[in-house]
């Protein structure tokens, strides 16, 4: 039974999404303070002057080239295709967890790095929550010589520890916040506390793509290049486009990042696999798109977890860059419309993804990334993949991070 929808038609075109007020669709928008939405449009003006300036993007790609290490492989992985018994199915990975630091954040970080000194600012904030945003920023502060202030919750201080000290050894300054429940959504508010306080020296290094225009376009253009060079990769190999273009969904920067450059092929199915915790039954999950409503948080109109009365609910997922309430206006847009497949995997999924892809291909994921092979492996079992499926999967970053979790849960010896 092949139950992917597949339109015949993409309502979607690049360069008209977002439109001019920053909306994709109904979604997006600005709702920010007074004090931000003069910095947001002067952020809008410079990264359109910098975009239209081939001596900015050759810059762009350059460092890409040289200090990220871009283009980032594309290749088949037959042995956990094996895995799948789906036959003729071929499986390719687009390996983001082999740049420097070893996830996709760095393409933003960098991008809006260099959009800020060509801005003239020489200090960047950032926000964090399990600090892997905070370690792409503090990279690219070391790498051009930007001075960096990282806001992050005290609980997540103490359970990333290694993190914390990554950043300070690449010269960042980690100041830890006390308030709310002194997670990622507090260390938001601080950065943007700082940042109305310090507008003539300071961008904010947003790092997924939500928030308030232009951010969420922002982000996606500086990711974009997993799908530009993912397309021409697979055209070379497979000489056609995918069946399938799968990708992890927290805030949703890796996700549109592989997406964009196939979103007009409506031939092309986009499946966006979010974090199910312990079912999305249960309460304890982080899957925004299939359990929640549309509604306003941090500066933009979009989906996000909330109760009956407009809480922002609790979320719970083993991977620490899903575990938010929120997603970013674009994807919103996208599964509104049915041009992508909203999925989910569970914690156990996930695991179960990182273990068979560590035994059949020697590639440890994040447990991020594990949420999209899981859900592949969980779509093989339910007969959705048609025979002969040419399917592309965004490995978002690397597993070194997750290790400790990733032994206690799947109980290998020495964590006994
Ligand atoms: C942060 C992170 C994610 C989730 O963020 P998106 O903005 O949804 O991409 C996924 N994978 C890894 C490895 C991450 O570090």
């Amino acid at each position: 039974m092949v139950v992917y929808h597949r339109t015949e038609q993409s309502a979607y075109r690049h360069g008209v999404f977002p439109d001019e007020h920053g909306r994709f669709g109904p979604f997006g928008g600005r709702y920010v303070p007074e004090g931000l939405m003069a910095a947001l449009i002067e952020l809008d003006a410079a990264y359109r002057e910098a975009r239209a300036d081939p001596e900015f993007m050759s810059e762009l790609s350059e460092l890409l080239r040289e200090r990220v290490g871009r283009p980032t492989l594309l290749h088949r992985v037959p042995r956990f295709a094996e895995t799948l018994a789906v036959p003729g199915i071929r499986v390719y990975l687009k390996r983001e967890d082999m740049t420097h630091t070893g996830a996709h954040k760095i393409n933003n970080a960098l991008g809006q790095a260099l959009l800020a000194k060509r801005m003239g600012k020489s200090r960047i904030v950032a926000e964090t929550g399990a600090g892997q945003h905070g370690v792409a920023v503090a990279t690219v502060c070391a790498m051009l010589g930007l001075s960096c202030v990282v806001y992050m919750g005290s609980d997540d201080m103490r359970r990333q520890e290694s993190n914390v000290l990554r950043m300070e050894l690449l010269g960042a300054e980690v100041r830890a916040v006390r308030t709310g429940n002194r997670r990622l959504k507090d260390a938001i508010s601080e950065s943007v506390r700082d940042w109305i306080a310090t507008l003539a020296t300071t961008h904010y290094l947003f790092g997924t793509a939500g928030g308030p225009a232009p951010y969420p376009q922002i982000v996606r253009d500086f990711q974009t290049m997993i799908g530009a060079e993912a397309r021409t990769q697979i055209l070379a190999a497979e000489g056609r486009l995918p069946d399938y273009v799968v990708a992890c969904v927290g805030g949703g920067s890796n996700a549109i990042g592989a997406f964009h450059a196939f979103a007009a092929d409506p031939r092309v199915g986009l499946i966006g696999v979010e974090a199910a915790g312990h079912g999305v039954g249960t309460g304890a999950h982080a899957a925004t798109l299939s359990a929640g409503s549309p509604g306003e948080m941090d500066g933009s109109y979009s989906y996000l977890l909330q109760d009956e009365d407009g809480q922002i609910a609790r979320t719970h997922s083993i991977a620490a860059g899903l575990d938010y309430p929120g997603v970013g206006p674009e994807l919103s847009y996208l599964k509104d419309t049915g041009r992508m497949i909203g999925g989910s995997a569970t914690d156990d999924a996930a695991l179960r993804g990182l273990w068979t892809l560590s035994r059949s291909e020697g590639i440890i994921t994040a447990l991020e990334s594990a949420h999209a092979v899981g859900y592949l492996i969980e779509a093989a079992e339910r007969g959705e993949l048609p025979t002969g499926s040419v399917v592309v999967l965004c490995v978002s970053g690397r597993g070194d991070k997750d290790l400790d979790i990733a032994a206690e849960r799947l109980g290998l010896r020495s964590a006994g």
